[in-house]
């Protein structure tokens, strides 16, 4: 039997509710109210299915992203605003108005389909290397490609590394 964690109480009431889910999304799911001291309980059952459902529908949305959105699609992908903002190389204060309801700040449309995409393949952006490009500009030298065995491999220094795609 559930107890009220405020008062332990076993008089609990329970309803089916459309449950606000982190603000982006309304969710069925049960209420429970101690009838004693009034406290409200909601679960929410395969959060992180309920998750990826939730960000896919923002994603793949026709409006542009509402602060909310773009706060859930962050943490979504795992970011903290600081790691989030040094990724897509803003400012942190610029993540900050991006998800902010009060003084919010347009995300360039470029960024807004890079993390609706992000949102889709949910691999890491570090797996490819792609956290690793640098803010400055700077000459790249050519890659020197070998192909070896049925694939293709990067040739640095001395070595050859199996490219990985
Ligand atoms: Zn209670």
């Amino acid at each position: 039997m559930k107890k009220c964690v405020e008062c332990r109480s076993t008089d609990l009431a329970h309803s089916k509710e459309q449950l606000p889910f982190n603000e982006v999304a309304l969710v069925e799911g049960t209420l429970h109210r101690c009838n004693s001291c009034g406290a409200t309980y909601h679960d929410f059952s395969r959060v992180e299915e309920l998750s990826r459902e939730v960000a896919h529908i923002i994603a793949r949305q026709e409006e542009r992203l509402l602060p909310e959105q773009i706060r859930f699609l962050r943490k979504y992908l795992g970011y903290s605003g600081k790691d989030f903002a040094d990724f897509l190389a803003v400012a942190p204060e610029t993540v900050s108005r991006w998800e902010s309801r009060q003084s919010p700040m347009v995300m360039q449309l470029s960024t807004e389909k890079l993390i609706r995409l992000m949102a889709f393949t949910e691999t890491p952006l570090t797996a490819y290397g792609l956290d690793k490009i640098r803010s400055q500009t700077g000459e790249a030298s050519k890659p020197l490609l070998r192909e070896r065995a049925g694939h293709w491999h990067l040739v640095v220094g001395g070595g050859e590394h199996k490219v990985a795609l």
